[in-house]
C-alpha cells in the first residue's frame, strides 16, 4: 500500500528512520516525567543542515533545534525497536510524532518549525556547563566555516578551519573532565563534533590521531 492509500498508521516505523521528532515546550512535561533524558537527545546548531519537512530536503537550520537523536552515526530514532517496528516510548511519544500522518501531513507542518525548545529551555541556568555552551557557540559557530549559500566554504579544511576543530574537541573533552559532563550528555549539551558534521558536507578534515581526536577518531557515538 503506498502512502497515498493509507488513511491510518500501520506502525511500520518508515518515518522513524528518517530521524527522531524536534521537541516542542509542549513536550517538556515528558521530559520533566523522564521518559526521556538528556541520552536521548542531539542538538542541532544555528546554521546545521538537518531535514526540512516543509522543504522535503535539507536546509540549515535557522535556530538551533533539539531533537531525539539517533542510532550511532545513523539518524534514525534512537527509541524506534525495528525488529518489532515499536516504539519504546510509544505511550508518551512526542508532539510531532503524536500529529505525524505519512498520508497526510498537514497537521505536522502546522507546527514543524513553531515554539520549538532550544538547551538553555531544558537545562538549569546556575549549572555552569550553559557558560561553555555560550563559549562553544562563540568559538565554534557554523557561520564562520560555511559561506552564505550555507554551502561548505572549502572542501579541505584549511588551518583556520582545523584550528577550530581542535577547539570544538578541547572545549567538549574539558567540560567532560572538569565539569563531570556525562559523555552520553554530549550530544544535547554541544552537538555533533564539528568534523563531523563538516565531513557530512564533503569537507576533509584529516585529524592527527593524538589524545585529543582518539576519543573521537573510533567513536560510533557521533
Ligand atoms: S505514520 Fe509512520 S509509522 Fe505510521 S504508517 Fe506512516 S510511515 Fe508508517
Ligand atoms: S519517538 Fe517513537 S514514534 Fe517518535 S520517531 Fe522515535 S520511534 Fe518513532
Amino acid at each position: 500500500m503506498s502512502d497515498g492509500d493509507r488513511t491510518s498508521c500501520i506502525r511500520c516505523g518508515e518515518c522513524c528512520v528518517k530521524g527522531g521528532p524536534t521537541l516542542h515546550h509542549e513536550d517538556k512535561a515528558i521530559l520533566l516525567a523522564g521518559h526521556i533524558t538528556y541520552a536521548h537527545l542531539v542538538t542541532v546548531r544555528k546554521g546545521e543542515l538537518a531535514y526540512d519537512p516543509a522543504a522535503g530536503g535539507l536546509r540549515p537550520v535557522e535556530r538551533e533545534l533539539v531533537k531525539v537523536r539517533g542510532k550511532g552515526n545513523v539518524w534514525s530514532c534512537c527509541f524506534l525497536d525495528e525488529q518489532n517496528s515499536s516504539c519504546g516510548i510509544y505511550e508518551h511519544r512526542l508532539l510531532e510524532c503524536r500529529l505525524l500522518k505519512c498520508w497526510d501531513p498537514a497537521e505536522l507542518l502546522s507546527v514543524v518549525g513553531k515554539d520549538t525548545i532550544v538547551r538553555t529551555d531544558i537545562i538549569n541556568r546556575e549549572d555552569p556547563i550553559v557558560e561553555f555552551i555560550e563559549m562553544h557557540e562563540r568559538q565554534c559557530s557554523y557561520h564562520v566555516v560555511e559561506g552564505p549559500s550555507a554551502e561548505p566554504a572549502e572542501t579541505t579544511a584549511s588551518a583556520t578551519l582545523a584550528k577550530r576543530i581542535r577547539r570544538d574537541l578541547a572545549i567538549r573533552l574539558y567540560a567532560v573532565s572538569e565539569l563531570g559532563l556525562k559523555r552520553e550528555h554530549e550530544l544535547f549539551i554541544f552537538g555533533r563534533p564539528l568534523f563531523r558534521v563538516l565531513e557530512t558536507r564533503g569537507v576533509s578534515v584529516r585529524l592527527p590521531a593524538d589524545d585529543l581526536t582518539a576519543a573521537y577518531l573510533d567513536s560510533k557515538l557521533f
